[in-house]
């Protein structure tokens, strides 16, 4: 095949992932008592060419996610962000975050004090206020950045208080599961969190996003309370590193 007629077929593959993807999120969503638009789907874009992100932007997708600053910032000058939100989904250091303050519309990633501290310094700088999620380890893994689940509530306290920057939810990636009671307990004991938060009514904390579920395991987050899926391999195919 000719690599013209490749992309042609890669462009086709995309248009019909995000159609299915799009009828299962709207089952789900219908399913757990909701509308299909109360759910956020956004596409994973971390090692796709810009050239598909763009086909996606043109099959209808609003929201893109990239887990590194250095890749946002390289290809948001070649996609067609008009009426697009484009969020940080991967660990933010420290010395990045004056890079990437101002170039995003949230950052879901916010796992410790200490860079939610230098997102807000970053912000004030600016005269903005960033949009930010704490990133919950719920499965308490070594592997994953993230609060433990009963640090949460504590730095959020801490967290609110801090000048330029706004709470809008939490955000988790579970453990592997073998099967769907487990992955579900996670997504519960999350979303249990969640409304939690939210009765309690901190100042400048707006459980708004609960931002969980991927490729994999979408459909299950979303009957278990999930309003914002990023999902990356099944919209694109397998990522080639
Ligand atoms: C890569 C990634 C995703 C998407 O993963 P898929 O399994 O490809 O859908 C979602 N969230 C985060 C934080 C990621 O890093």
């Amino acid at each position: 095949m000719t690599e013209k007629s490749l992309i042609e077929e890669k462009f086709r593959d995309i248009e019909y992932n995000l159609k299915t993807i799009n009828e299962e999120i709207a089952e789900a969503a219908i399913k757990s008592g909701r509308k299909p638009e109360d759910i956020d789907f956004m596409a994973v874009t971390k090692t796709v060419d810009e050239m598909y992100i763009n086909h996606a932007i043109d099959c209808g997708i609003t929201l893109i996610g990239e887990n590194k600053v250095q890749e946002m910032l390289r290809k948001k000058p070649n996609l067609k962000l008009d009426g697009v939100k484009k969020n940080l989904i991967g660990h933010l250091q420290s010395n990045k975050a004056s890079q990437i303050v101002g170039e995003v519309d949230m950052i879901e990633s916010v796992d410790s004090l200490k860079i939610a501290k230098e997102i807000g310094k970053q912000s004030v700088k600016k005269g903005i206020t960033t949009d930010i999620l704490l990133e919950v380890n719920i499965g308490r893994e070594e592997s994953k950045t993230g609060f433990m689940p009963e640090e949460v509530e504590e730095n959020l306290y801490q967290i609110a208080e801090i000048e330029g920057i706004r709470v809008c939810g939490l955000m988790t990636i579970p453990p592997i599961c073998e099967n769907n009671t487990k992955l579900c307990n996670f997504f519960e004991n999350i979303y249990n969190m969640y409304v939690d938060i939210d009765s309690k009514i901190i100042d400048n904390v707006y459980m708004k996003i609960l931002s969980m579920g991927m490729s994999g395991d979408y459909t299950q987050a979303i009957l278990c309370g999930s309003n914002h899926v990023r999902i990356g391999s099944k919209i694109f195919g397998p990522r080639i590193y």
